[in-house]
């Protein structure tokens, strides 16, 4: 007998006969004789009408008391979908009783939109498991520690579903979703994209900070501190399949980097549209100026992704950044009015037409060539890499947006990600 956390994503809980199918598979899970917890979103498209409700009556500027607001609208969502997935396992049979996550509590920060999980009392929950009922516990939401409620940020309840694996020691937290796991690359621009059996943990964390949107980045850092057993699977299968095969499916997010791994050396390939390139020309050439620009970028709350200074020519170089997307109008208006004028820089150009394309695999740390395979194929179609950044177990190129499908086909071909892999 196990502890297992199951978690929904809001298609799986899309409508009362989806939430039907979602309590007669944790079901067969109690009868299978596991102890279970499962944590489920709101339902598909609910939190966008929710937000879309308070956009027509919010403020033009969201402030600490408007966000508060747009955080008790929000996890309204999710308070519905335990409710309705708790009445449908009493339909089943099945002894279950759901929580708010102030109920719990799952406590956080508080930030609202965006809070992180401080800690997760585990008495109510464990009491109740004992009682022999199943706890259905809102995703997405908890509560700060002068009461109000917050939000994780948007696809916060995979990370509200490994936090209580993690804080039940739970023996394995299945995520379940509308894909049936974590693909080379997305199966929409590339159809030979082949579904993965394991991953590691190091190359998720890749993926998904990179852009792979299977699973919630905090979601991964979580499983990761507290090594909680991960696995992304659909819930599209038939509720009714034997559980043995049900618990072998998906891709299994592992911690050991030799076994059983595939034995590709790149496993995956991300990309993303969401940066955008920010280069300022003509910067005199002295110590300090990456500190005056990206001292004045962080000081306005701005993240910087990419950086790159070239070699100057008679005193003065260009410095390229890449920033979020929705930040670009906000880091240009700073660099055009501040920076550039203190600096004496001659001016700065800004490019949102851009996209990320990154190669990920734990076997880079042993093999050479790998990058420069990667850069050969993008050659060979004739696209211009703007920027690259490396880390251990990634190559990121930045390139013109147009070229982005065209990219990451070429590579999945060239690093033969469409091949079945050897055993
Ligand atoms: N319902 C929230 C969202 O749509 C949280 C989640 O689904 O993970 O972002
Ligand atoms: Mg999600």
């Amino acid at each position: 007998m196990a502890l297992i956390v199951h978690k929904y994503g809001g298609t799986s809980m899309g409508s009362t006969e989806r939430i039907r199918s979602v309590a007669r598979r944790v079901a067969k899970w109690v009868r299978a004789g596991h102890r279970m917890v499962v944590v489920p979103s709101a339902m598909s498209g609910e939190t966008n009408r929710l937000l879309g409700l308070a956009k027509e009556l919010q403020p033009a500027r969201l402030d600490t008391a408007a966000l508060r607001e747009l955080d008790m609208i929000a996890a309204t969502g999710e308070q519905v979908s335990v409710g309705l997935l708790a009445l449908a396992l009493q339909a089943e049979g099945v002894p279950a009783v759901s929580y708010a996550g102030w109920q719990v509590p799952i406590r956080t920060d508080a930030a609202y939109t965006k809070a992180r999980i401080t800690s997760i009392d585990d008495t109510r929950v464990r009491a109740d498991l004992d009682a022999g009922r199943v706890v259905v516990i809102t995703g997405f939401q908890g509560v700060d520690d002068a009461g109000h409620v917050t939000t994780l940020g948007r696809g916060g309840s995979d990370t509200s579903a490994v936090a209580v694996a993690a804080a039940l020691g739970a023996d394995e937290c299945l995520i379940y979703t509308d894909v049936d796991g974590v693909y080379t690359t997305d199966p929409r621009v590339v159809p030979e994209a082949r579904r993965l059996h394991t991953i590691s943990f190091e190359e998720m964390l890749e993926m998904a900070s990179l852009g792979s949107k299977v699973l919630q980045i905090r979601s991964v850092e979580f499983a990761g501190k507290y090594r909680v057993p991960l696995r992304v699977l659909s819930s599209f299968t038939d509720w009714g399949i034997p559980i043995d095969e049900e618990a072998r499916s998906g891709t299994l997010i592992t911690f050991e980097e030799d076994e059983k791994m595939e034995q590709a050396v790149v496993s995956g390939i991300a990309f993303n549209r969401d940066e955008a390139k920010v280069t300022v020309l003509g910067v005199p050439d002295r110590p300090g100026i990456a500190y005056q620009i990206l001292g004045a970028v962080a000081d306005a709350n701005i993240d910087v992704d990419m950086i790159i200074q070239n070699v100057s020519h008679d005193g003065r170089t260009d410095f390229s950044f890449t920033v979020h997307r929705n930040d670009h109008p906000r880091v240009m208006d700073l660099l055009k009015q501040k920076v550039v004028p203190a600096l004496g820089a001659r001016e700065v150009i800004g490019d949102a037409r851009i996209c990320k394309v990154s190669i990920v695999g734990i076997g880079m740390k042993s093999h050479v060539g790998v990058a420069a395979k990667m850069f050969r194929t993008l050659s060979e179609e004739g696209i211009n890499i703007q920027m690259i950044s490396t880390s251990e177990i990634k190559t990121s190129v930045v390139i013109d947006e147009k070229y982005m499908e065209l990219a990451v086909r070429a590579l999945h071909r060239a690093f033969e990600l469409d091949e079945p892999a050897a055993a």
